[in-house]
């Protein structure tokens, strides 16, 4: 018998994405269904997501969820069961799906999140009479209210299923003030230090860290990491507390979407047996960035332009890297003093370092397919997709050693290269001295082909597929359901 689960995001491909949130909930329904488990994603009904459910049917009229007009719309996620929560006065609007722009989130986020929330514990209170679920996984702080209103208000006489709460990113929490605390439609019960009161506001994140049976995060070593100041952002006291209910699993790769054999983005398809094919891409992509053709390696970078992603130290490097030899191509956005500062660092160096800002789905596969090594500097790393893509393409990641980067990349060292196991380069601390050796580092290694074939045909044959992290979530799910 399927095992049902309700997985509740704000953001899963093909739909919508603004980060690795989106690749993790729109793959893993898929990873699940080979274990017996049939995820349902509910999804807000933002106007992308409107547009797929179009002719979807309606399994649930709202006259007041938390004040407002809505419905809930079924429709398909790929192969797998969707319910769209269709409230258009929270979520039909224009601009990004956190804010109107970047940094500047919607004033109701609080309202539009917690609505998500509610429907979700609606659902798997048994709204729907043919839709029953014996789990609950919600995903980031905008999920995190379903398992507070499990927790505090289910529905009435309903059976409560256990709740799976996991971080991708513990740097946003949903923390708001207290006076949205009465507009919830959660008892006085619920504000209380273990419950969602945070610091006197309301904290969304934490009340789902509290109300779940188990929280994971995406990679062992963050699971860790979390638990000290340093990376808990506040929570750790609480990470702590829940001893060996926080578990660290890893992310997949979608291979339907990044698999440089079938890659329809790519100029020239390529495996481990014919890497050499890399090299037409590598022309295009100088090309396509107005780089001029090099005897050294070419960087990528492909990243929001934050302080987490370590962009602000990357730009100090970026002298040194032009004067080993090195070339970048740098695809982001995000901090608009950082898109400035990558601007100008491209017209300093016409011709070796080339800079797109924006958001290209398209173009971030011709730069893993194309690049030599991609940089990923992080300060933390929760997991981070972009080195796994790296590893899967033949495009060396040269990581910080923190977070999913430290799991998941194994060091150059010579012991590592004689075994035959060297997947990438990885450095300790981000700061100049550190990402500048490194850049050093992985220039010596480019100039030795025989080691550097030998390190991307590693990462190539690396499994980072969904099978594994896939199969980790169904055993999690039996654990706490007791079903088989
Ligand atoms: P985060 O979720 O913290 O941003 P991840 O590495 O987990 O970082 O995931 C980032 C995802 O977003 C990857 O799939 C990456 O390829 C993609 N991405 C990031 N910036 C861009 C961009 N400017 N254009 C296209 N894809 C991007």
């Amino acid at each position: 018998m399927a095992l049902h689960v309700l997985s509740v995001a704000s953001e899963a491909v093909p739909l919508v994405k603004t980060g690795g949130l989106a690749d993790v909930a729109g793959a893993l329904p898929g990873a699940l269904a080979p274990h017996g488990v049939e995820m349902t994603t509910l999804l807000p009904g933002y106007p992308a997501v409107m547009m797929a459910v179009k002719r979807g049917r309606v399994l649930h009229g709202y006259d007041d969820l938390l004040g407002q007009h809505a419905r809930l719309v079924a429709g398909k996620l790929g192969a797998q069961p969707l319910i769209v929560l269709d409230a258009p006065a929270l979520f039909a609007r224009e601009g990004g799906l956190y804010g109107a722009a970047a940094g500047h989130d919607w004033p109701d986020n609080w309202l539009r999140f917690s609505a998500l929330g509610r429907a979700a514990a609606d659902l798997a209170g048994g709204l729907v009479k043919s839709r029953g679920f014996d789990l609950v996984h919600a995903h980031d702080w905008q999920a995190a209210m379903a398992l507070a209103y499990l927790r505090f208000a289910p529905v009435k006489g309903s059976r409560v299923p256990p709740g799976v709460m996991t971080i991708h990113n513990m740097a946003f929490q949903g923390y708001y003030g207290r006076e949205v605390f009465r507009e919830l439609g959660l008892p006085r019960s619920a504000w209380k230090f273990d419950g969602v009161e945070y610091h006197g506001g309301v904290g969304m994140l934490k009340a789902g860290m509290e109300a779940a049976s188990v929280i994971t995060t995406v990679s062992p070593t963050y699971a860790q990491e979390i638990r000290s100041a340093q990376f808990g952002m506040g929570l750790e006291g609480l990470v702590v507390s829940r001893g060996d209910r926080v578990r660290g699993i890893v992310n997949g790769i979608d291979p339907a979407e990044w698999n440089p054999a079938v890659d329809r983005h790519l100029p020239v398809t390529y495996t481990a047996r014919t890497l050499t094919r890399r090299a037409v891409n590598k022309r295009a992509l100088e090309a396509e960035f107005g780089l001029e053709p090099g005897g050294g390696p070419l960087f990528v970078v492909i990243s929001r332009l934050t302080w987490q992603k370590g962009m602000d130290v990357l730009l100090e490097v970026l002298d040194h890297l032009v004067g080993i030899g090195g070339r970048l191509a740098l695809l982001g956005s995000g901090d608009s003093a950082m898109e400035s500062d990558f601007r100008a660092a491209a017209a300093r160096h016409p011709g070796r370092i080339g800079v797109r800002i924006g958001y290209d789905e398209a173009l971030s596969h011709r730069m893993q397919g194309g690049g030599d090594a991609i940089l990923v500097p992080s300060r933390f790393e929760p997991c981070g997709l972009t080195q796994l893509y790296g590893l899967a393409y033949g495009c060396v990641p040269v990581v910080a050693r923190t977070g999913g980067l430290a799991d998941t990349v194994i060091d150059a060292n010579l012991a590592a290269r004689e075994a035959g196991a060297a997947t990438g380069v990885q450095f300790s601390g981000v700061d100049y001295p550190t990402l500048s050796a490194a850049v050093s580092r992985t220039v010596g290694l480019y100039h030795q082909p025989a080691a550097w074939r030998a390190i991307q045909r590693n990462g190539m044959k690396a499994d980072f597929s969904w099978t594994n992290s896939g199969r980790a979530y169904a055993e999690l799910y039996r654990e706490l359901t007791g079903k088989q």
